[in-house]
């Protein structure tokens, strides 16, 4: 914050006599404040300004102690005493939510009276390939963006929220119960010390609506299932220029008809002939990258494990390619031409093992069954 070289006198900033009562202290403050308030007035710096300078004038002057002192001395009384505690008054302002949530109501507060937008989070369901070899894509979600018809404030158009007649604009109220009181949050306002007569219709009040957005998505090559993407300044807008929330992407990865991820590598089950497995051969392969031709040695078994160097995933961080990891399933063929018959019956006799010695038909069998 900048340091101003010649401060305003604190009546003259709230606009009240020297000997106003307090009543009248905080009915000028929360004029002034209503008219000022930077959601109110968005982007002007003038009116930011003048909201600081009041808040500030009503801090000292609603303390009594604050204000003998800055009578006696004038601003001088109030230095090196930490000054005024803006936080404090705003808590004893009673202003809870509504059209001062985003700078007074929960979350952190900050001493610059103004509070960064909150940050969402969703889940990104993206393709396989487009996690595998990097894309751009777009992402649509809602977020709650300033209500343009009542400018955040909730009151419709025309209208300004009041103060509340229950609580008098505190946001508490005491209550009895024997020799005690206790203070309660307002029933009438929810301890948002002002209450809104006409509800601004788009946002029913909330000075919020949900808008839908639309970004584009950068997915790096190589990102995993379960990691997150962050879309800086794309969460929910900060209130008095504050920054905006972010936006996490929890990246979802769809999964592939025959890739498989695993680490860095693509694992792929291709199948072969008995006779490629028993003999050797050289088989084309998909790959993610393109395709690959793969050598199977002779005497291969089903199950066996090939890798291709390189023709993995890349590392998300590193850039480097893992391998593809190819599994071969040996298939047997479920039906023989009467030719492939022959042939593997004189191959089985080399074998010199014992094998079905021929095609019984159904009926066959069935017979067979009952008399055996
Ligand atoms: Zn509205
Ligand atoms: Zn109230």
């Amino acid at each position: 914050m900048a340091t101003t070289v010649s401060k305003r006198d604190y009546y003259e900033v709230l606009g009240v006599p020297k000997d106003a009562t307090g009543t009248q202290i905080k009915k000028a403050y929360r004029k002034l404040a209503l008219k000022h308030h930077p959601d109110q007035n968005p982007g002007d710096g003038e009116a930011e300004a003048r909201f600081k300078e009041a808040s500030e004038a009503y801090a000292a002057l609603s303390d009594d102690e604050k204000r003998e002192r800055y009578d006696s001395y004038g601003h001088a009384g109030l230095e090196g005493a930490g000054g005024p505690d803006m936080e404090s008054v705003f808590e004893s302002f009673g202003f809870g939510g509504g059209l001062f949530e985003g700078l007074f109501g929960g979350g952190r507060r900050r001493r610059s009276g103004s509070r960064g937008g909150a940050s969402l989070q969703m889940e990104f369901e993206v393709d396989f390939m487009d996690a595998v070899k990097g894309a751009s894509k777009s992402a649509t979600f809602d977020r709650q963006e300033p209500c343009l018809e009542c400018h955040g404030s909730g009151a419709e158009k025309g209208s300004k929220p009041v103060s509340c007649d229950t609580c008098g604009g505190r946001g508490a109220v005491l209550q009895s119960t024997g020799f005690f009181q206790i203070q309660t949050s307002c029933p009438s306002c929810q301890g948002k010390g002002t209450v809104i007569k006409a509800l601004c219709n788009p946002c029913h009040g909330e000075g919020r609506v949900p808008r839908k957005r639309e970004v584009s998505v950068d997915i790096p090559a190589g990102i995993e299932d379960g990691m997150r993407l962050r879309l800086a300044g794309e969460g929910e807008p900060g209130s008095s220029g504050a920054p905006a929330g972010d936006l996490f992407l929890v990246v979802r990865v769809k999964e592939h008809e025959f890739f498989q991820r695993q680490d860095d590598h693509v694992l792929l089950e291709v199948p072969i002939s008995f006779t490629q497995a028993a003999l050797g051969a050289s088989i084309e392969v998909p790959t993610i990258h393109g395709r690959d031709s793969l050598k199977i040695k002779s005497g291969t078994q089903s199950g066996s494990l090939f890798s291709i160097k390189g023709q993995g995933i890349p590392n998300v961080r590193s850039g480097r390619n893992g391998d593809q990891i190819v599994r071969v399933a040996v298939e047997v063929p479920k039906k023989l031409t009467k030719r492939q018959e022959e042939l593997l019956r004189e191959y089985a006799e080399t074998e010199e093992v014992n094998v079905t010695p021929e095609r019984k038909s159904f009926f066959d069998k069935i017979k067979s069954y009952f008399e055996g």
